[in-house]
């Protein structure tokens, strides 16, 4: 599929022409990675932030929150659940935060890979080349670090540099694929000044990152920032953040990158809360990350308001998504469910 073809789709409103797009990802999901649904278990493990990133609830300038750390005691307490659940992965999330010190988070993903069989995945913002080899020597098996948008300017108009460092995130995916973790990046959609020209240009980026994972999800206002207030305007040509456009970048991420690891996520859950994740699972995704962060901080991480399942413990997320993927007709995945992106490349190399 060419970058005229991703334009095309991202426009079409015939639904359809749109039905043949989800059968089409559907299809193309079903032969590439299976029916398994992968169940991730998120735990997030400090909302502290260095960053001023103009969309989200957790910048450093948005005093009004209230922030927390958790102990390596609860983290572990929480992957234990993991284990219990039947999850083959947890993913340890957080704002940038200086405060998760190299050595401190290497000791905690030892004891995690000494005591379990679970696949660590690490979503900490960005870090010094020496953390991330750290982390990696430590166990740690994928990272996810969103790029947000290719456009370099609007990129840096929504997210600010810190004082005398630059920020590259593609830069970043790729220095993670040279240490070995499986790498996982992803967009917004519908930011404020991204158009569909935009759009279609990350999309050509998930493929030639070659990535292992690729998270999407709309772009969902939060007021204490300054993309949420009043502070930026639409552009001629912009893309909305809804509901439809994200199955559609869904769609199309699974037919240009076939055999990576989708998820289906909260924020396209928030949306719509009745079938948002089904549909998003019907149309290309593979992966759910039921929340394991204890009730009493998951209203802290509050990256947009009304987050989908901010109310409910671990053991109602995982009942709630275990059912509903069975309703589906797929299977809840068993093991790490690591990527197959390399399946091909492998078996070539043994021939
Ligand atoms: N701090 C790490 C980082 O920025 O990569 C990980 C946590 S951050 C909250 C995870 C993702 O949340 C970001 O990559 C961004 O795409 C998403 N996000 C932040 N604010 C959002 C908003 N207002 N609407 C939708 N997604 C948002
Ligand atoms: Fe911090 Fe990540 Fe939110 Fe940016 S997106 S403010 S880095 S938590």
């Amino acid at each position: 599929m060419d970058r005229p073809e991703i334009l095309r789709w991202l426009r079409e409103e015939d639904p359809a022409r749109l039905e043949a797009l989800w059968h089409r990802a559907d299809s193309v999901r079903a032969e590439s990675v299976g029916d398994e649904v992968h169940l991730r278990g998120l735990i997030e493990i400090s909302n502290f932030c260095v960053r001023q990133c103009a969309y989200c609830g957790l910048r450093r300038g948005n005093a009004q929150l209230q922030r927390y750390r958790m102990t390596d005691a609860g983290i572990l307490g929480c992957v234990r659940q993991a284990v219990e659940f039947g999850y083959g992965t947890v993913v340890l999330q957080s704002g940038e935060d200086p405060g998760i010190r190299t050595g401190w988070m290497a000791a905690l993903i030892r004891q995690i890979k000494a005591e379990t069989p679970l696949a660590v995945t690490l979503s900490l913002g960005e870090r010094s080349g020496e953390d991330l080899a750290a982390w990696r020597d430590a166990g740690a098996d994928r990272y996810l670090l969103r790029f947000e948008t290719s456009n370099r300017e609007l990129y840096d108009r929504i997210h600010p540099p810190l004082p005398g460092r630059h920020s590259d995130r593609i830069g970043m995916v790729r220095r993670l694929q040279e240490l070995g973790y499986e790498a996982g990046s992803g967009v917004m959609i519908g930011i404020p000044g991204q158009t569909y020209g935009d759009l279609a240009d990350d999309i050509e980026l998930f493929r030639s990152l070659d990535l292992d994972m690729i998270g999407v999800g709309p772009y969902l206002p939060h007021p204490a920032t300054p993309l949420g207030g009043t502070g930026f305007q639409p552009v001629a040509d912009q893309v909305p953040n809804s509901e439809q456009m994200t199955y559609k970048v869904i769609a199309l991420a699974r037919i240009v990158c076939p055999r990576a690891n989708i998820p289906s996520t909260t924020a396209l859950a928030t949306v719509n809360r009745e079938s948002g994740r089904e549909r998003g699972l019907a149309r290309g995704a593979n992966v759910v990350m039921p929340n394991l962060t204890p009730p009493a901080y998951r209203t802290l991480y509050e990256i947009y308001p009304s987050k989908a399942c901010l109310f409910e413990t671990a053991a109602d997320c995982q009942g709630c998504l275990r059912q509903r993927i069975l309703a589906m007709g797929r299977r809840i995945g068993t093991g790490r469910g690591d990527s197959r992106r390399g399946d091909l490349s492998a078996l070539a190399g043994q021939r």
